[in-house]
């Protein structure tokens, strides 16, 4: 009705969760929110899930910050605007001054619009002078990143997520797709269920794609690159593998054959648990099929080796000819809705935006001119390593975007001790968030929904959002704190609308050259790289791989066991990760009345070999401890779970409770990535049902 038409307002934007990038229109009147409907998105159709649909009440929760704080003695106190950024800029200025600018750190939020990402980057190097800056996937697919840049030359996935439903067989390893990427899972399940396609899942835990796989494979914890190797050698001794991909596209088959060579298959049986007949004829399987695509995510890339075996699974596809057709490839999953964009845009201690490094020639001649700065050719820190900086009195100060590092890198209690050395720490939030206890200068953001700017999702694909509601009062997007800081130390950036930010990037990044705000109206969308004439590529490698000869490179890794087995003392295996219903430590979807209710609190999942064993029974109250602290959890006797693993989602919520209290600092050996799945823990019994 016309009454109605009055009040309701009707915005397209991009789910604020997950990397699968759904979008929809939203619903409002004034800042209240009527309903989410799903349109044209092409990531999802018309579909959404739980937290897509129902997750929204976090925007109007009354827990958000409404002022800046500035610390005062062991409390906050709010500040005007303007007292906090002139408050940063000078401290800013004054430890640059005194200890020089790779003292200060920065870290960009994968949560945040890629023109925010750009921003953080472009702060540190050219406002400051440092390549002290990163973000979140560095706690996730930072080797994924590594594994895919090393063989075929681009980190991120090879084709788009509807181009899945072309594969004759889609492999899983280490992903609970169904529950992290749940609206990409509908797609696997729809190719399955129309017969198109068969899954194989390779997983410890039997989550809810896995009970309804064709096959479901679960290795022992962390040995995925032994599998992989033994299946790839198999193919290549059996003659099995595509010889005129590899003769025409390929780099590198003697040196992989070499690197391969103690694989068999019942070595392989030995190490992981699978039984050499079932690797057998699953690599008869995967040589025989027509179009194989694999989908990984944290159980891969979160182990020492996450680097190693992300490139294991790309020799895999490289010997099948498996890249360059729909349906093929692969597809690391990305967890936040921008953690692709974050990377993209540069938010990295070695390169900036699209990848490039800080010492190439032509990048820095086109920063120079851009920016008018010349850019530090020496690596950065990255987040694992700033904290550690600042407890042996390196890094001295710190601005944080909308990441709740204080829970969700691994080693918590010892991230607490980095935080309390830090001379001055800026945290940038919704919310008074745990991280945000130990700041001096707390900024209050907006929400995704009350701003503009760009969103890639983990198909590469740049989406617009637009402003379904202003900013709340005394909140500022991003782009605009940044902004306010960079002003107050002499760089007046002067962008008046974030489609400026992405003229510059345009500018930078040859793989953004054709990005702009106008080919991204409403639901338009672009997946990188896109040529100056706005030619995107969905599906990448037809022709050539990301090399200067145009030829992919099998890369030799090496196997590196856990190294957190479960010993004497600690005699269980700790994994953890997300459910369906909350995201990541639960800052936003705590505030969802709806899904508070639905998973009040994490828990852990227990077997039941190991409930009988120790008499446990799901609710009973139990404390977990490992080398690096303790948490007390509810439990849950699942069939889930088998033998000695233990399950922990990540969001926990009381802060103490969550699970990176217990995970320590070991990590990938290439990115430094946390190895939060190679944990060992014992567990204490607590009381009653
Ligand atoms: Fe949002 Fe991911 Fe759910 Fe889609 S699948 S609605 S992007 S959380």
């Amino acid at each position: 009705s016309a009454a109605r038409d009055r009040y309701v307002k009707k915005t397209k934007t991009v789910c604020t969760y997950c990397g699968v990038g759904c979008s929809f229109d939203v619903w409002t009147d004034e800042r209240h929110i009527l309903k989410v409907e799903p349109g044209l998105g092409h990531a999802n159709g018309i579909s959404t899930c739980v937290k897509g649909k129902f997750g929204w009440d976090y925007v109007n929760s009354g827990d958000r910050l409404t002022a800046p704080l500035i610390r005062d003695g062991d409390r906050f106190r709010e500040a005007s605007w303007d007292e906090a950024l002139d408050l940063v800029a000078r401290r800013f200025m004054e430890i640059r001054e005194q200890h020089g600018p790779d003292a200060l750190a920065f870290v960009a939020s994968s949560k945040a619009s890629n023109e925010e990402a750009f921003l953080v980057q472009k702060f540190a190097r050219q406002v400051i002078g440092t390549n002290n800056v990163d973000n979140c996937s560095r706690y996730c697919q930072s080797p994924a990143s590594k594994g895919l840049a090393l063989t075929v030359g681009i980190g991120g996935d090879s084709g788009t997520i509807r181009d899945i439903e072309n594969a004759s067989l889609i492999i899983t390893v280490g992903s609970n797709t169904a529950e992290s990427h749940p609206v990409l899972a509908t797609r696997v399940k729809r190719a399955q269920k129309l017969g198109r396609t068969k899954v194989v899942v390779f997983d410890i835990r039997e989550h809810e794609l896995a009970t309804r796989a064709d096959q479901f494979l679960r290795p022992k914890p962390g040995t995925d690159f032994v599998w992989l190797g033994a299946v790839s050698k198999f193919i290549l001794d059996n003659d099995l593998e595509d010889k005129a991909f590899l003769a025409g596209r390929v780099n590198g088959l003697d040196e992989f054959r070499e690197s391969i060579g103690d694989f068999t298959l019942d070595y392989a049986e030995r190490e992981t648990g699978l039984s050499a007949g079932v690797l057998e004829a699953l690599a008869r399987q995967i040589a025989a099929e027509e179009r194989v695509c694999v989908l990984w995510a944290m159980g891969v890339t979160q182990q020492c080796g996450g680097t190693d075996t992300s490139a294991a699974i790309s020799n895999l596809l490289l010997i099948t000819g498996n890249y360059g057709k729909l349906g093929t490839g692969a597809y690391p999953l990305r967890g936040h809705n921008n953690v692709q964009g974050a990377s993209d845009m540069g938010a990295m201690p070695d390169q900036v935006s699209g990848y490039q490094n800080v010492t190439d020639e032509l990048t820095v001649q086109r920063h120079q001119r851009e920016w008018g700065v010349t850019l530090r050719a020496q690596r950065g820190l990255d987040n694992t390593q700033m904290l550690d900086a600042a407890i042996h009195g390196q890094l001295k100060s710190m601005w944080i975007t909308g990441e709740e590092m204080s829970l969700t890198d691994a080693n918590a209690n010892h991230l607490q001790e980095g935080f309390e050395a830090l001379e001055f720490l800026v945290v940038q939030d919704l919310y008074f968030t745990n991280t945000a206890r130990y700041a001096d200068v707390v900024f209050p953001a907006a929400a995704s929904l009350e701003k503009e700017g760009t969103f890639t999702n983990t198909e590469r694909r740049i989406q617009r959002l637009y402003e379904v509601m202003p900013p709340l009062k005394g909140t500022r997007p991003d782009w605009q704190i940044y902004m306010g800081v960079a002003d107050r130390m002499g760089h007046r950036w002067g962008y008046t609308h974030p489609s400026e930010i992405m003229a510059e990037i345009a500018r930078l990044t040859p793989s953004f050259a054709g990005v702009t705000y106008e080919r991204l109206e409403g639901y338009n969308t672009l997946c990188w790289p896109v040529a100056e004439d706005g030619t995107d590529q969905p599906l990448l490698y037809t022709e050539r791989f990301n090399f200067p000869d145009g030829k992919a490179r099998l890369y030799a890794g090496k196997y590196r066991p856990r190294q957190q087995a479960p010993n004497e003392e600690f005699d269980l295996h700790l994994n953890s990760g997300r459910m369906l219903e909350h995201f990541h430590e639960g800052n936003m979807t705590f505030r969802v009345e709806g899904i508070a209710l639905t998973a009040p609190d994490a828990f852990v999942e227990v077997s039941q070999e190991l409930a009988a064993e120790r008499q446990i029974q799901s609710g009973q109250w139990v404390r977990l401890v490992s080398a690096h602290g303790a948490v007390r959890l509810q439990a849950l006797v699942t069939g889930r779970v088998n033998d000695n693993e233990l399950y922990v989602p990540m969001n926990a919520r009381k802060a103490q409770d969550a699970v990176n209290h217990l995970t320590g600092s070991q990590g990938d050996s290439v990115t430094n990535t946390p190895a939060y799945k190679d944990n060992r823990v014992r567990m204490e019994i607590l009381g009653e049902v």
